[in-house]
């Protein structure tokens, strides 16, 4: 079950993967396939839209307020257990203090993770089209030169061949 799961998770993932990059080398946004303006922007290590861009911004502070709330949430539960044992007369278990306050910060570390994970990918795919447009095009322009200078070299060459 589990691993029909993940198969799933990663199948799905490979196919918008996939189809992300289809479409921005089609000079299209990555998530609504619009055309992309000169100035773009990234989310995810893909190239968007600026509205893209927006909606994924917003979408990252919608998921830092939804962690704020479950690790409110979360804290609180273990405060009302807290405080119910010591009505009763329990001491608070060391376990239970330490959950309560390391789970806020699970949750924060969580969104942390997540927003970190998708600036990497952002800065891993600036790089990648810095390679491409330092590296390797102006590879590609003097191997074309080389080729060129081959060719005329081999010209000449059967030139004076022919003149022998
Ligand atoms: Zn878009």
């Amino acid at each position: 079950m589990v691993w029909a799961i993940l198969a799933a998770f990663a199948a799905t993932f490979t196919l918008s993967h996939w189809r992300r990059h289809r479409r921005n080398a089609q000079g299209k946004c990555a998530f609504c396939a619009a055309a992309l303006e000169s100035q773009h922007f990234r989310a995810d290590g893909a190239r968007v839209c600026a509205r893209c861009a927006q909606r994924t911004q917003r979408r990252a502070y919608i998921a830092l307020l939804v962690f704020a709330a479950l690790g409110i949430l979360s804290f609180a539960t273990y405060l009302f257990v807290i405080v119910r044992d010591w009505r009763h007369g329990i001491a608070p278990s060391l376990t239970i203090i330490a959950l309560a306050l390391a789970m806020p910060l699970v949750f924060f570390g969580m969104w942390l993770w997540g927003v970190g994970a998708m600036r990497g990918a952002n800065r891993l795919a600036e790089l990648q089209d810095r390679m491409e447009e330092e590296l390797v095009a102006p590879l590609d322009d003097k191997l074309a030169l080389l080729r060129e200078l081959k060719a005329a070299h081999d010209a000449s060459a059967s030139d004076r061949e022919s003149q022998n």
